[in-house]
């Protein structure tokens, strides 16, 4: 190869997208053309000879020019490609040397052979030093020649096959070295000791490390102290397992400007290097990481959402359950003693209702401070909700040991609370339970601790007391409850109201939620919040729900049946629906008794339901789907919302709780927002905000991108008929929210 122009390294720094044509071999000097021809220059100075080269060398493929001096073969070899050249040493202009010495100069592929009368062996070593590739002497056999012209075709050839294939290997390896090095994973391979041997310029951007700083350091260089023995163990492992790759997840160390700064975690997946022979040997690790850290930050952002309290950031009801049920355990082990405790605060309302909302939570948040400090570590407070908090002591000998706690707390609001219009000397009412004496289940012990409190609160408030089972009017009242809530399906005392869900750019109802209704003969209406988790219970929900759907479909039939085009009508189900009973059957049944196809009903599930998958509720919102039924996580963003779960259950629907869009003004909830609708349209799923209320929340999740809403803004909750007056003139309610048409 004289010349190789394709292959010249690019300006550094300019990583340039190679495009299809790059890649693709190029024939190089263009000695014969696409059909195979060889073309065969013949440069001497007697016509005669000229004449009978072509006759005695004619092969099929071969094609022969000619001419009689250097400077016309310089003519043609100025716009043609050879094969080969038959060049007489001695021509009129100069000697075939000055030709070989040309085709040097212009870096030519053309194989020479010189074809010479001359005696001295000095011209033939001068003519091979030239670069020609073979010498024949004149009078030659038309055999030798034959013979030298094959012979030097033949290695052209063999040289062009040579070009091209090496041509294409730097081709390819550009390829490779092209998709490792821009890929937007981080690349490496580690020897067999766990050390860089190559890294991609990935790890700048992603670490800010200089990849060249790396080569032959420890991969754990790199991971966060945490993670270390993690790592180190299966790096080790590779060498029992060959072939067999791993994935995890770690955090990797960035380094900035001026130090250490912060951490990334990856998903890192390492396919162990073996050797090509029989032994299989592992010589090293070959590793792909992925940036997974926004992932993380948004599964954060919503898992301590679930756990936490916005407004104090303590531990919720969920984690406070957990915990207690925890610490019963643990108690039931050791056989040991622990005390719940209920904490209500005094006149709550009446700070709310006369300073206002923000003034509210400014005395929850100084409360929750003030309590925090008074517990012990191992303590845990949390905040139900409203003005309630409960602790859990997980460690106490006898109740004395509550009754100093009890007293802390209340001698911890003795100073006043500097509220921003004023000083409020705040006071609460405290119920101890204590386990085992006062129940063995976290429900128990919360309901009695929350009775208790509730005799402070009779008795004059500001105080605590223990739980008495005699004086427990709750106890009673939830007693009758249950005995009442037997009797309501039979006594047609359950209703369903509907809710209507609108489209902001449609301007058209695309849904009804059907909320449940009890209307108790004595007591009145009595909301689903407080019957449904007692008819869960005591065992009642199953045919509560088989109710709402069989009210639910009889309903869409008779809308229909009336000539009412109808939309998607939801019913909430229940965790307890899915874990016994078969769901799919019921719903199917009731759809196929009203004549109603799948798309007119959705089934609106917690995400609760999705954390406990032992009855396989996977398979049954699957079976869901797979039937056309469509499937919404209600309440979305409150409970474990992890992705996996996602993937794993196919639901169609995501409904934003309500607690997000109340607190729309709040400086965590636009992240949140954001980072649901773009689950949402990761998931390709619909999406609802439910509890919309006025206009300014209504156009902030439109900029956000939820569209579909769900609120008292457009209508509360009402019977069929109302509903059906919505179906007739869904304008009206738009009107009536003051959204322009
Ligand atoms: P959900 O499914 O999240 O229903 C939405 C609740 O928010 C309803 O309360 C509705 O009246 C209320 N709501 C709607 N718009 C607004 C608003 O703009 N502001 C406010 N503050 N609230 C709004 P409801 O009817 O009291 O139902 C409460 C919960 O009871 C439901 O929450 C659902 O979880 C459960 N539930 C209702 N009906 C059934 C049922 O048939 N079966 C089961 N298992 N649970 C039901
Ligand atoms: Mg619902
Ligand atoms: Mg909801």
């Amino acid at each position: 190869m004289r010349a190789d122009k394709s292959s010249s390294p690019q300006p550094p720094g300019a990583m340039v997208i190679p495009t299809e044509n790059a890649f693709r071999p190029r024939i190089d000097g263009n000695a014969g053309d696409e059909a195979g021809t060889l073309r065969i220059l013949i440069v001497d100075d007697d016509p005669s000879l000229r004449r009978t080269f072509p006759h005695v060398l004619a092969r099929p493929g071969r094609m022969f020019d000619e001419c009689g001096s250097v400077a016309e073969a310089i003519v043609r070899l100025e716009c043609q490609c050879y094969a080969l050249i038959l060049l007489d040493y001695r021509l009129p202009d100069a000697n075939g040397l000055a030709l070989l010495d040309w085709l040097s100069e212009h870096r030519r592929d053309e194989a020479v052979i010189i074809i010479s009368g001359e005696d001295a062996i000095d011209a033939a070593i001068g003519a091979l030093r030239g670069g020609a590739d073979d010498y024949v002497r004149k009078p030659y056999h038309v055999a030798q020649l034959q013979r030298a012209v094959d012979g030097a075709l033949h290695k052209g050839a063999l040289e062009r096959a040579n070009t091209l294939m090496s041509q294409r290997l730097k081709d390819s390896e550009r390829l490779h070295r092209y998709l490792v090095e821009s890929s937007p994973d981080m690349i490496f391979t580690l020897d067999g000791s766990g050390r860089f041997t190559y890294i991609n310029p990935r790890v700048r951007a992603l670490l800010g490390y200089e990849r060249s700083t790396l080569i032959k350091r420890p991969f754990t260089t790199l991971v966060m102290p945490e993670d270390i023995d993690r790592i180190d163990t299966l790096l080790s492992q590779p060498s029992s397992l060959p072939g067999e790759s791993f994935n995890v997840e770690l955090r990797l160390r960035c380094r900035r400007e001026g130090g250490e700064g912060g951490n990334v975690t990856v998903s890192l997946t390492g396919i162990p290097m073996v050797t090509q022979q029989d032994d299989r040997r592992v010589v090293g690790l070959y590793g792909v990481a992925r940036d997974i850290s926004e992932r993380k930050r948004a599964e954060e952002i919503i898992s301590f959402q679930a756990y936490h309290d916005q407004l104090t950031h303590l531990p919720n009801r969920v984690l406070f359950k957990d915990r207690l049920e925890l610490a019963i355990a643990q108690a039931q082990r050791r056989t040991g003693a622990l005390a719940v405790m209920f904490i209500d605060i005094d006149r709550f309302k009446l700070v709310n209702d006369t300073f206002g909302h923000a003034e509210g939570d400014l005395l929850l948040r100084a409360i929750a401070n003030r309590l925090s400090a008074t517990l012990r570590r191992g303590d845990t407070l949390a905040r139900l909700g409203g003005d309630e908090f409960t602790v859990l002591l997980p460690d106490i000998n006898q109740p004395e040991d509550a009754e100093v706690i009890a007293r802390k707390v209340l001698d911890a609001l003795a100073t006043p609370v500097a509220l921003s219009q004023g000083e409020f000397r705040a006071t609460v009412s405290v119920g101890v339970a204590l386990f085992p004496r006062d129940g063995t289940t976290a429900e128990d012990l919360t309901r009695h601790a929350d009775a208790a409190m509730y005799q402070v609160k009779r008795s004059g408030k500001n105080a605590f007391r223990f739980f008495d089972p005699s004086l427990n009017a709750r106890h009673r009242d939830r007693i009758a409850l249950e005995n009442d809530l037997r009797n309501a399906l039979a006594r047609h005392e359950l209703e369903l109201f509907y809710q209507p869900q609108v489209s902001m750019a449609a301007h058209s109802i695309v849904g009804l939620e059907a909320l449940l209704r009890w209307n108790h003969p004595t007591i009145g209406p009595i909301p689903p919040t407080t019957f449904i988790q007692v008819a869960e219970e005591v065992g009642l929900i199953g045919e509560i729900s088989n109710w709402v759907i069989e009210t639910a479909c009889a309903q869409l039939a008779s809308w229909q049946a009336g000539g009412q085009a109808t939309p998607r009508v939801s019913v909430n189900l229940s965790a307890c629906d899915f874990q016994r009973g078969d769901v799919v059957a019921t719903i199917n049944a009731s759809l196929a008794r009203h004549g109603i196809t799948p798309d007119c009903i959705e089934v609106e599930i917690t995400e609760s339901l999705m954390m406990n998958d032992t009855a396989d509720v996977a398979a049954k919102v699957r079976a869901l789907r797979a039937a056309g039924i469509s499937v919404a996580i209600d309440d979305f963003g409150t409970g474990y919302s992890a992705l996996a779960y996602l993937q794993k259950f196919p639901v169609s629907t995501l409904k934003i709780d309500r607690s997000f869009v109340r607190d729309l003004e709040g400086p965590m909830t636009n992240p949140i927002i954001s980072a649901i609708t773009g689950i949402a349209r990761g998931f390709e799923l619909d999406l609802v905000a439910e509890g919309v209320e006025n206009a300014e929340q209504a156009d902030a999740l439109r900029a956000l991108g939820c569209e579909v809403m769900q609120g008292y803004l457009f209508a509360r909750p009402a019977p069929a008929d109302e509903a059906l007056a919505w179906l007739r003139h869904p304008e009206r309610l738009f009107h009536a929210a003051g959204v322009l048409m």
